[in-house]
C-alpha cells in the first residue's frame, strides 16, 4: 500500500488511517470528511482548504528553533521575523497568521504598495515591518505614513536612489523617519531554484561601494543614525546550507565594518527567506534540519562578532516558504477516468472474430502472473496490427472497438497482478500505458509553479489508501489547454485506484500549495481561485471558517474590465424572460464544473 511520501514531505501534519488521510490534530478529522461537509453545500469544485494551526506550529518551530540556537551559544542579539507577504497575502491566510504571530512579535514584510498597505493595516503594532523591492517616492512616503502610526518599519534600500528620496521625504514632509536597511549585493551566489536572487549580477542590492556611499550619505544629512539593518536574500527555496555560511559570513563582516566606521544604530542582520520545503514524494531534496540552520546562522554571526570586536546583531529573517506552504491543500474531484469507454461490458463479440481478437480475448482469459508481461506485451503489438488492419478496411468498427476493450482489459488486469514496486519493474512496461483522470480543477489556476517551473507537489487520494493503486496516471486539468496536464513520469511514478466514478467519489489532495500558488494563479479559461475555507480545531471540534466562494462568472468578467450591465441587458433582451431567470442563475455560479453524472448524487 502506497502512503505517497507522506512521511517525506508530511511534517506530521497528516496520517494515514483506515484508508484515509486524517489531519494530525484532535480530533483528527479525515480530508474527506471535511470534503463532503463542504460539498454538501454545493461547492462541487475544487477546495482550497487552510489549516491554521499549520501556520502557527511552524512560526512556533521557527523561534524555538532560532532561541534555542541563541541560548545555546549565549548570543546577545535578539531573534526576530516578519512574514514576506509576496508568498502569501490571502486574508484568509494572514490573518490568522497575524493572529498567531502576536506573542512572537511576528512581523510583516511588504515588497510592493499593496502589500505595504495590508501590512500597515493589519500588523501587530510593535512588531517588525521590512520594506523590500523597488520603490518610488511615493512608496517611500507611505513607509514614512506608516512609521506616523506608530509601527516600528525598515525601509530596505535597493540602491542609492531609494537613500535620496528617503532623504527627500524626510526633508519635505518634516515626518519622522523609518529605519533604514542595506541590502548587499553579495559577491557569493545564491542556491536552489531562485539561485540568481543572490550574487553579484543579481536584480537587487548595493555593491560595497555603493554601500560607502550611502553610509557617507547619511552622515551629510545628519541621518547616519536612521541606519539599523543589513539585508540579503541568497533565493528561495536552499536545498543546501552551504551558500547562507558564505552570505552570512558576508554580510556579517559588512555589518562589522559599518559598526566600526561608527553606525551606532545598526544592530540588525536580515538573512532574508530561503528556508526550504519538502515537496518530493520519492526522497529528500533537501540536506540540513532548521537546528542546523540556525545554529548556524547564530554561530557564524557570533564568531564575526568576537573576531571584529562589535556587538552580535540581532537576527532578522523572511522565511514565507517554510511558515506557509503546509498550510493550504488543494483537493481536486476526479470527473473522469478516460478508460471507462473500454469497461468489459461494452464487449460485444461476434460469433466468429477475426483470429487476432480471438488471441486477444484468449490472451484475456488466460492471463496468470507469471504471463502478465507477456501478454500484455503481445496484446499491444496485436492491438497496433489490428488498427492497421482497420485502416485498411479488413476489419469493422465493432472489431475495432472490441480490440481496444481486450487490450485495455489484458493491461488492467496484468497492473492488478503484478507489484510493479521498484523503476527495473516499471521499465518493462510501455510508457504509453497509463490512464487520465480528468480533473476539476485548473492547473494554471492552482499550481501555476508547476506550469511554470516543473515544481512538484506531493499528490494522493484522500481514500482508498487501504488498496492497492495499480493505475499509471496522468493528471488531465479542465482547461482547454493541453499544458494543462501533469502527465506520468517514469522516474516518479504516480499510481492511483482504479474507481468506478458512477458507484464512488474519488478526490485527489495536492499539499504544501499555501506558498507562492495563490496569486501567481492565473485566470487562463477564466477559471478563477477555488472555494476556500479555514478549518479551525476549538475544544476538538472541527469548525469550517471564511468560506470564500469560488469568483461568480459575472464578477470574473467585470474582473477583465467588461461592462457586466451591458452583459446583463444583451442577454435579458435576446431571451424569454424565464430563460434569462436560469441565464442568471448560470451567471451568478463559478466556471468549475458541477454536474458530471446526472444519475449519480452522493
Ligand atoms: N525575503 C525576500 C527579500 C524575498 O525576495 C523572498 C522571496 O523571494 C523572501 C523573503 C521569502 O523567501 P522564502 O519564501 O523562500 O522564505
Amino acid at each position: 500500500k502506497s502512503k505517497y511520501g507522506i512521511d517525506i514531505w508530511g511534517n506530521d501534519n497528516f496520517f494515514v488511517e483506515d484508508g484515509l488521510v486524517k489531519v494530525n490534530y484532535k480530533p483528527y478529522p479525515s480530508l474527506i470528511s471535511i470534503t463532503k461537509d463542504i460539498r454538501k453545500q454545493g461547492f462541487k469544485g475544487p477546495l482550497l482548504l487552510r489549516f491554521p494551526h499549520i501556520t502557527k506550529k511552524q512560526i512556533k518551530t521557527l523561534f524555538n528553533a532560532f532561541n534555542a540556537s541563541i541560548k545555546e551559544y549565549d548570543y546577545k542579539g535578539t531573534f526576530n521575523a516578519v512574514f514576506p507577504l509576496k508568498v502569501n497575502q490571502l486574508p484568509n491566510f494572514t490573518h490568522p497568521l497575524i493572529a498567531a504571530g502576536k506573542k512572537y512579535n511576528y512581523g510583516l514584510e511588504a515588497g510592493s504598495k499593496a502589500e505595504l498597505i495590508i501590512a500597515m493595516t493589519y500588523n501587530n503594532m510593535g512588531s517588525p515591518i521590512t520594506v523590500n523591492g523597488f520603490k518610488d517616492k511615493e512608496m517611500i512616503h507611505l513607509c514614512f505614513i506608516a512609521k506616523s502610526m506608530g509601527h516600528d518599519i525598515t525601509v530596505i534600500i535597493e540602491g542609492l536612489n531609494e537613500l535620496e528620496m528617503i532623504i527627500e521625504v524626510f526633508n519635505e514632509t518634516k515626518l519622522e523617519a523609518p529605519n533604514v536597511g542595506i541590502r548587499v549585493r553579495l559577491h557569493s551566489g545564491g542556491s536552489g531554484v531562485w539561485a540568481k536572487s543572490g550574487g553579484i549580477d543579481s536584480k537587487f542590492g548595493l555593491t560595497s561601494t555603493e554601500i560607502l556611499e550611502a553610509y557617507e550619505l547619511m552622515k551629510e544629512n545628519d541621518l547616519e543614525n536612521l541606519l539599523t539593518m543589513i539585508h540579503f536574500h541568497i533565493g528561495s527555496a536552499m536545498n543546501t546550507i552551504k551558500p547562507l555560511k558564505k552570505a552570512l559570513r558576508e554580510s556579517g563582516h559588512i555589518y562589522a565594518e559599518l559598526k566600526n566606521l561608527g553606525a551606532k544604530n545598526l544592530n540588525s542582520i536580515n538573512i532574508g527567506g530561503g528556508l526550504s520545503v519538502e515537496y518530493s514524494s520519492y526522497e529528500r531534496t533537501i540536506f540540513y534540519s532548521l537546528n542546523e540552520f540556525a545554529s548556524d546562522v547564530v554561530f557564524t554571526l557570533k564568531e564575526i562578532a568576537r573576531q571584529k570586536g562589535v556587538e552580535e546583531p540581532n537576527i532578522f529573517t523572511e522565511s514565507g516558504r517554510f511558515i506557509s506552504a503546509a498550510s493550504t491543500v488543494l483537493i481536486a474531484p476526479v470527473l473522469e477516468l478516460f478508460s471507462a469507454e473500454y469497461e468489459l461490458d461494452h464487449l460485444k463479440l461476434k460469433e466468429v472474430n477475426p483470429p487476432l481478437i480471438q488471441e486477444l480475448y484468449e490472451l484475456f482469459k488466460d492471463m496468470t502472473k507469471k504471463k502478465a508481461y507477456e501478454f500484455m506485451h503481445d496484446s499491444i503489438d496485436h492491438l497496433e496490427s489490428l488498427l492497421t488492419l482497420f485502416d485498411l478496411g479488413y476489419i469493422d468498427l465493432q472489431d475495432r472497438s472490441n480490440a481496444e476493450i481486450l487490450t485495455h482489459q489484458i493491461i488492467k488486469k496484468a497492473t492488478s497482478l503484478l507489484e510493479i514496486e521498484d523503476y527495473e519493474e516499471l521499465k518493462r512496461f510501455d510508457k504509453n500505458i497509463q490512464e487520465k483522470y480528468l480533473l476539476n480543477f485548473s492547473l494554471f489556476q492552482s499550481l501555476p509553479d508547476y506550469w511554470g517551473i516543473n515544481q512538484e507537489f506531493p499528490i494522493m487520494p484522500i481514500t482508498h489508501l487501504d488498496k492497492k493503486p495499480t493505475r499509471r496516471a496522468s493528471l488531465w486539468d479542465i482547461t482547454c489547454d493541453s499544458d494543462g496536464e501533469i502527465p506520468f513520469d517514469m522516474k516518479k511514478p504516480l499510481y492511483l485506484h482504479d474507481v468506478n466514478l458512477n458507484k464512488e467519489d474519488y478526490f485527489l489532495a495536492f499539499f504544501n500549495v499555501g506558498a507562492y500558488q495563490d496569486t501567481l494563479g492565473m485566470k487562463h479559461n477564466l477559471f478563477s481561485h477555488p472555494t476556500e475555507i479555514n478549518i479551525v480545531f476549538k475544544d476538538e471540534e472541527v469548525i469550517l471558517e471564511k468560506l470564500l466562494e469560488s469568483q461568480k462568472i459575472i464578477d470574473i468578467l467585470d474582473d477583465i474590465d467588461y461592462d457586466t450591465q451591458e452583459i446583463q441587458t444583451i442577454l435579458s433582451r435576446s431571451l424569454p424572460l424565464e430563460t434569462y431567470e436560469i441565464m442568471k442563475k448560470y451567471l451568478n455560479d463559478n466556471s468549475y464544473l458541477k454536474t458530471i453524472w446526472s444519475y449519480y448524487d452522493e
